[in-house]
């Protein structure tokens, strides 16, 4: 079989159930590989086990089938790949491309989420510390395919990050690199809250000698408070009798046409129809959207 030139992919996390803004992210994702007959894969990101919630991950899989997404594939599980992030980690540190950091959460207070660089040179010991890898001074960018041309400099607005906790845990950042690259995944399409995170994925990539993939940041849903929706405010999940109408909601934030008349029929049919008019060129270019105005 030929590598198909498409392989996207929808990455959950389980701290929560999906959401109406989840839910924008994976139809975005799966229109845009079905669009052009592209593979779709699934993995679960479920990296900080503290975090999640429990039944999450079953309920993330039941409202995905109820909502008529169909994966390639085995689901993935970050949780069973601690030994490749370990190893990626380890070999970082023996190239002096990482260092530990034992720099507590009140001495950064006052630096904005800029790592100031106190450690970097501090030959501290592995054990009990966090790992960071250090950053160049260099502006990074890419041309996101709805948000346009975004650049942040490395140095200057992140400095050095975390790839691995102090408590063990593996960062995101990492394991969303090494993942998305051992899977062949050529196209990213997930929420704008990302597109920064994007510099620091791409410096990951260079560094491990990666290609890069295509990224689109769809807009990010908010509450009428102009918060993310999701997460922190435990929304409710997908309700399942529901999926046809938040489905033409999720196309409709999407900038997508819609099917004629008052019956859309079931999920599936209508993730079809979605899928031959797809047309990523009419979502709207903004970073976030409030959900209110949706309905
Ligand atoms: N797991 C991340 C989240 O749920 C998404 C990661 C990604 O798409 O790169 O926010």
């Amino acid at each position: 079989m030929n590598t198909p030139a498409y392989i996207g992919r929808f990455a959950p996390t389980p701290s929560g159930y999906l959401h109406f803004g989840s839910l924008v992210a994976a139809l975005a994702s799966y229109l845009d590989a079905r669009a052009v007959n592209g593979r779709w894969l699934l993995r679960m990101e479920d990296l900080d086990p503290p975090r999640e919630v429990a039944g999450a991950q079953a309920a993330i899989l039941k409202a995905l089938e109820s909502y008529g997404f169909e994966w390639d594939g085995e689901l993935v599980r970050q949780s069973e790949r601690h030994s490749e992030y370990a190893a990626l980690v380890d070999r970082l540190l023996s190239q002096g491309l990482a260092y530990a950091c034992i720099c507590s959460r009140k001495q950064l207070e006052g630096s904005h989420g800029i790592y100031p660089g106190t450690c970097r040179n501090a030959g501290h010991g592995f054990t009990d510390a966090a790992i960071r890898l250090r950053v160049p001074e260099l502006t990074y960018h890419f041309i996101d395919r709805v948000q346009g041309d975004y650049r942040q400099h490395l140095g200057r607005e992140v400095g050095d990050f975390v790839i691995r906790r102090r408590d063990g845990l593996f960062a995101y950042q990492l394991a969303v690199v090494l993942d998305d690259a051992w899977q062949g995944v050529t196209d990213i399409v997930r929420g704008a809250d990302l597109l920064d995170s994007t510099p620091r994925q791409l410096y990951l990539q260079e560094l491990l000698g990666f290609s890069q993939p295509r990224y689109l940041h769809v807009p990010l849903i908010t509450q009428p408070d102009g918060h993310k929706l999701g997460k922190s405010y435990r929304s409710p999940p997908l309700p399942a009798d529901q999926a046809t109408p938040l489905l033409i909601r999720a196309l409709r934030a999407l900038g997508q046409t819609l099917p004629d008349g008052a019956n859309y029929g079931h999920p599936a049919e209508l993730l079809r129809w979605a899928s031959q008019h797809w047309d990523a060129t009419r979502i709207p270019r903004r970073l976030t959207m409030a959900e209110a105005q949706l309905r």
